[in-house]
This record gives C-alpha cells, structure tokens and sequence, in this order.
C-alpha cells in the first residue's frame, strides 16, 4: 500500500511535468474507483494546474478554479509518460498535459480515488485530519499531552490519523524501534523524553524514506517507472525470526487488530 513517502514521491515526480501547464481533458476509462470519478473530472477541460500539493496520502493538484483530490488507495500508481502511450488493462486515468505528456493512473484493485473540491476547506475526505508528521506543529509536546489518557498500545495510536497523518504501519514500526519502545506499551506511558525520542524518528524514518523514493512494497513504482529502493534497509518490518540489525536478538511479530508490528525485545522496552 503506497504510504506518505511514496505519495510525496509521486508528488515530486510529477509536480515538473504539470504545475503552470494545463490539463487539456481527462481520459477516464473506468469511473468505479473506490467512489465513483467525480463528474467534474470527466468533463475537465482546459484547466492550469497552479500548484500540486499533499495532505497525509492525498494529492491535490490546485487548478486556477477547483481542485483535483487523488488517493492512490492500496495498489494506485501515477506515472509520466512522456508521451501518449495505448493504455493497458488497469490504467483508468490519464490527465492530458498541454506539453504533450500524459499523467497516467493504474490502480489494478481500484481502491484509489480521484474526487473534485470546489473548495479543500469543505472537503470530508480532508476534514478531522491531525497535524502533518513533518510539521513544526507536530512534535514531542504534541505527544505527549495527546497521550495523557490514552491507555490503548502505542503502535494502533500512533496510526490514527486524527493524531498525525500519514503514519502507517511499517512507518509505526520502524520508528519505534528507531526511538526504542516497545509498540504494546500504553501510550500514557511515555515520558516527555519518549515522546520527543518518538516525534523525532517519525520524522528521521519518513524523510529518510522521501529521499530514497519510498518504500517497494509489491507492485510500487516510482513515478518515472522505477522501483524505490528503501525495502532493503527496513529495520525490523517484516522481518519476523531474522536477526536485529543492531543485537542480533530474532525479530518478534505481534498483532494489534488486524495489523503485524514488529520489534526486537532487546532494543526496544
Ligand atoms: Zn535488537
């Protein structure tokens, strides 16, 4: 599933190719995404593209009048194509560029979605959003008092995205172990210096992801085509039974809901 590095990646990967150009029409071969492809979408023409930003896994891409929201949903990739290509099974829609390039999206499980917005500030999929993990706002402090009452594990909270956006499940679990706690503990556990340890790795673990192009996880390409190359360098993310990097203690896997987390017993308390 693409998480916040791969969706920043997209980002960057096509915010040179269409911001300040117009998108000519949209091509929508198959409207049954995960909500039906907006109206407004279908009939796009001759619209410029002011900017193309993100909000947790959402892309925007700001026009001079409305917006264009993308979810790339479990299996959903946007890729470049420098020039017109004939679309393949799963490519449901392309964004026709006045320079001549195509944006394609290809979503084999059509779990994405791509929504209209006169307005972001009206926006349900975009309203209750916590604070970007890579913002000033979000922080130790942020933690810390957010986790006063909370007595639910660590690493389910840390994924709800009422408390900050954009961190899932490997994210959870490779910053924890980066910072040293154990993802079942209670959230009110943490002391101030945990939550700052843990607000920092966020941070370090998603930014170092962003450079490296994002996780591959399946069938994730980067935005030119290319596979990203941080799954090599996970610490402890599916890595049940192997040894830790840094003692050498087997990696354990545990369950909370439906999700696996992943810690090492020795390094993380
Ligand atoms: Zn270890």
């Amino acid at each position: 599933m693409p998480e916040l590095p791969e969706v920043e990646t997209s980002r960057r990967g096509i915010e040179p190719w269409v911001a300040g150009q117009t998108i000519l029409r949209a091509e929508v071969r198959n409207a049954r995404l995960r909500w039906p492809v907006d109206e407004e979408i279908i009939a796009l023409r001759d619209r410029r593209v002011l900017s193309v930003q993100r909000r947790a896994k959402y892309l925007l891409l700001e026009l001079d009048q409305g917006w264009i929201i993308i979810h790339l949903g479990m299996s959903g990739r946007l890729r470049v194509l420098p020039q017109p290509q004939p679309p393949e099974k799963h490519d449901h829609v392309d964004l026709v560029i006045s320079n001549g390039c195509v944006i394609r999206y290809t979503d084999p499980r059509r779990f994405g979605a791509w929504l209209w917005s006169d307005n972001l500030l009206t926006s349900r999929v975009l309203a209750h959003l916590g604070p970007e993990p890579l913002s000033d706002e979000f922080d130790g402090r942020w933690l810390y008092e957010k986790s006063r009452n909370k007595r639910t594990p660590i690493k389910p909270w840390l994924m709800d995205n009422k408390l900050v956006v954009g961190v899932g499940n490997i994210y959870a679990s490779e910053s924890l172990f980066v910072a040293g706690i154990l993802p079942c503990r209670a959230a009110n556990s943490l002391s101030e210096e945990d939550a700052a340890l843990l607000a920092q790795s966020i941070k370090a673990v998603l930014l170092r992801s962003i450079e490296q192009g994002g996780t591959t996880l399946r069938d994730f390409l980067q935005s030119d085509g290319k596979p990203g190359y941080f799954v090599q360098e996970l610490q402890v993310y599916g890595r049940a039974g192997e040894p830790c990097r840094a003692c050498g203690t087997p990696i354990q896997a545990a369950k909370h809901g439906q999700r696996s987390t992943f810690f090492c017993p020795q390094c993380q308390h």
